[in-house]
């Protein structure tokens, strides 16, 4: 199973250590790959960056190798303790391998195995919600509270539950799967193959395929945002008709920010969390999801939970992951 988390991992906790520990992070998206130096107080020494052009294992390793060589030029080649990697992805942590990484099209690879014999070291594997969820639990959104309930809307839709101050793993370390949640016995079809999952309505991509459906089906505002280039829409261009009063944008925000809201409460309902903390590129760009997730929380969510719950966004940023993989992967056992 995954470690389990101990002590909050504080910078405050650390600032006492009489030695520099320090880590080789490794953010491993779907397109690009970031790596970083983190130093124990959560401090980005370094930071590169690399597209990644292709998507074989080996390839894939070959750019995570060199990102990481570059970091490290850039802090100076200082020796480094720790090595991490949260990739967008399920995963058997313990083993070091990627079970299923959806964006890669990778099935049972492993990637611990693979950068064990680039890096000359061990690397630590974590999913990428779970070490955006550390991440700001230690130095962020999250901090000062143990039961956080995160929640990203991006491309896709995910989650992350820190519970009692423990990252919550599942028995088979796919917990907070908050994306495949169904909201619908038939509905629209999912990457993940099945129908009615929250993702297929509220995902970027999947937002974006309802609104290119609404263009080539009705008279909307949408046509005019997007210049008449369907490949171009954008949540932007969702929140700038909603602002028109387009009617098409409103039918698919009604139903995709409706669904996203009672899903969330429910989840406030259940874990009671301190802190709810919203993240991911269709939240920030559309920001009327969050008015409407605040909505349905005091709708719909228990009311002690709902009382007791602090809605925040994330403030790391892309570097939450960064941030979290490396306090994971220096965490004493
Ligand atoms: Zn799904």
């Amino acid at each position: 199973m995954s470690r389990r988390a101990g002590a909050r991992p504080t910078p405050l906790d650390s600032r006492d250590r009489p030695t520099r520990v320090l880590t080789l992070a490794i953010d491993l998206g779907g397109t690009f790959a970031r790596a970083a130096v983190v130093d124990e107080k959560s401090a980005l020494i370094s930071v590169a960056k690399m597209v990644l052009l292709a998507r074989t294992p080996e390839q894939v390793a070959d750019v995570l190798a060199e990102v990481a060589a570059e970091a490290l030029r850039l802090a100076d080649n200082p020796k480094i303790d720790h090595y991490g990697v949260a990739v967008a992805a399920q995963l058997e942590s313990d083993q070091g391998i990627v079970t299923i990484a959806p964006n890669l099209g990778w099935k049972d690879i492993p990637l611990s195995a693979l950068l064990k014999k680039r890096l000359s070291a061990p690397v630590y594997l974590v999913n990428d919600l779970r070490a955006a969820a550390w991440g700001e639990y230690a130095a962020g959104a999250g901090a000062g509270v143990d039961d956080i309930f995160t929640v990203v809307v991006g491309s896709g839709v995910g989650s992350a539950i820190i519970a009692g101050g423990e990252l919550l793993t599942g028995v088979t370390n796919v917990a907070g799967e908050f994306g495949h949640i169904k909201v619908a016995t038939e509905g629209r079809l999912c990457g993940c193959g099945m129908r009615g999952c929250l993702e297929a309505y509220v995902g970027g991509h999947h937002l974006i395929a309802q609104m290119k459906e609404a263009v080539q089906s009705e008279p909307t505002a949408l046509a005019a945002l997007c210049g008449g280039d369907l490949d171009s829409l954008s949540p932007v261009m969702l929140e700038e008709a909603l602002r028109l009063n387009d009617p098409a944008a409103h039918a698919i925000f009604e139903r995709a920010s409706s669904l996203l809201a009672i899903s969330i409460a429910n989840q406030i309902t259940v874990l009671n969390p301190a802190r709810l903390i919203l993240g991911g590129g269709v939240l920030r760009h559309a920001p009327s999801f969050v008015r409407v997730i605040r909505e349905g929380i005091e709708r719909h969510a228990g009311a002690v939970a709902a009382r007791a719950v602090e809605v925040v966004t994330s403030s790391l940023g892309d570097d939450a992951g960064l941030i979290g993989v490396a306090l994971l992967a220096s965490r004493p056992t």
